[in-house]
């Protein structure tokens, strides 16, 4: 079996590909209230130039394929692409973050295509509290998805929440709870500057450490050292004795985890970016568009892969930002 491995003697296995950077939501901590420039149809990577790429890749060591966006489930076709990706040998993982929001409707059909697993970014239990966070979202809706996904056997759900001081950090213990009955794994994510459309401020960053002792004064944690089908990633797991569900720790600014970054970055319109934070892409578009070989686009891989960054540049105190929002990168 083939491996992809960089200059730094990481083993990556993972790539993220953004199908859209459209979303149906309008989320405060990732773009501004107008949204965002969107490009034209023609800049977007077809699905066919999608597939193109994911084959070299998983022929060079790919095992793990996220689909993400915007939000995936808003571009039309999305079924079809999973259902074509779960086809290439090798492919051992196909899972997707949404924001839930069509994941009712969805579910079935992606399961049935070969999805397995899916994020699900919710970052209040309030109504109220997640319409002004989401700009207008239901929270009716991905609850629906939510249910919907894990009646159909998606498993595991995680759930995605980005903790924010003055947000949503009076809802940490409710969150947390929740994994008591649910098996459900919720996983507080650290607010990151990502772009400088959203409203990161630094105070309003809650680390994980200090979600860590809010949840053990409320129970004792115990460590999961086991990975709940070994695609926990960077989160440290935790989960109240006795509870179904578990609870994810993510801490890409306060503990950065770049020593063991596995993930290569495909945007909608075909950058390929080898860390989240770093405004250095590897543009695969004009290559895939003029009647490459792949040997050519395994060589570009490569090339990009030789420039992956040891570490970001959130850490040791700096607050280097990348110009991209997170709604065009995709998480
Ligand atoms: N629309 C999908 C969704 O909402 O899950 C996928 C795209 S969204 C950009 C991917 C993930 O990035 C979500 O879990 C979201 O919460 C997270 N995210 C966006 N902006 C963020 C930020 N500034 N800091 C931390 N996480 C962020």
């Amino acid at each position: 079996m083939n491996e992809l491995i960089d200059a730094h003697n990481r083993k990556i296995n993972y790539l993220r590909i953004s199908i859209t950077d459209r979303c149906n939501l309008r989320c405060r901590y990732c773009m501004p209230p107008e949204g965002i420039a969107q490009l034209g149809h023609s800049e977007i990577l077809s699905y066919e130039e999608i597939l193109r790429l994911a084959s070299v890749a998983v022929k060079r060591g790919i095992t793990k394929v996220r689909i993400t966006g915007g939000e995936p489930l808003v571009r039309k076709g999305v079924v079809h692409l999973v259902q074509q990706l779960s086809t290439l040998p090798g492919l051992q993982d196909i899972s997707m973050t949404t924001n839930g929001i069509l994941l009712a409707e969805f579910a079935p059909s992606l399961f049935q295509a070969g999805l397995r697993r899916a994020n699900i970014s919710m970052d209040s239990l309030n109504p109220d509290q997640y319409r002004d966070i989401t700009r207008g979202g239901d929270l009716s809706r991905v609850w629906e998805g939510i249910h919907a996904a894990m009646r159909i056997g998606i498993a595991p759900i995680k759930i995605n929440v980005v903790a924010i001081s003055g947000w949503n950090d009076t809802e940490i213990l409710d969150f947390a709870r929740l994994t008591m009955q649910n098996a459900l794994q919720i996983r507080f994510i650290e607010f990151m500057p990502v772009g400088f459309s959203n409203e990161w401020k630094q105070e309003r960053c809650i680390s994980g450490e200090e979600i860590k002792k809010r949840l053990k004064a409320f129970l004792p944690l115990q460590p999961v050292e086991k990975e709940w089908n070994g695609h926990d990633g960077p989160a440290r797991i935790f989960k109240f004795a006795g509870s179904a569900g578990e609870i994810g720790l993510i801490s890409p600014v306060s503990d950065h985890f770049c020593a063991s970054c596995n993930r290569l970055r495909l945007t909608s319109d075909g950058k390929l970016r080898t860390c989240l934070f770093s405004d250095e892409e590897t543009d695969l578009k004009p290559l895939l568009r003029s009647g490459c070989t792949e040997e050519e686009l395994g060589e570009k891989l490569d090339e990009a892969l030789r420039k992956k960054p040891f570490r970001h540049g959130m850490v040791e105190g700096s607050r280097k930002r990348c110009h991209r929002p997170m709604v065009k990168i995709g998480g």
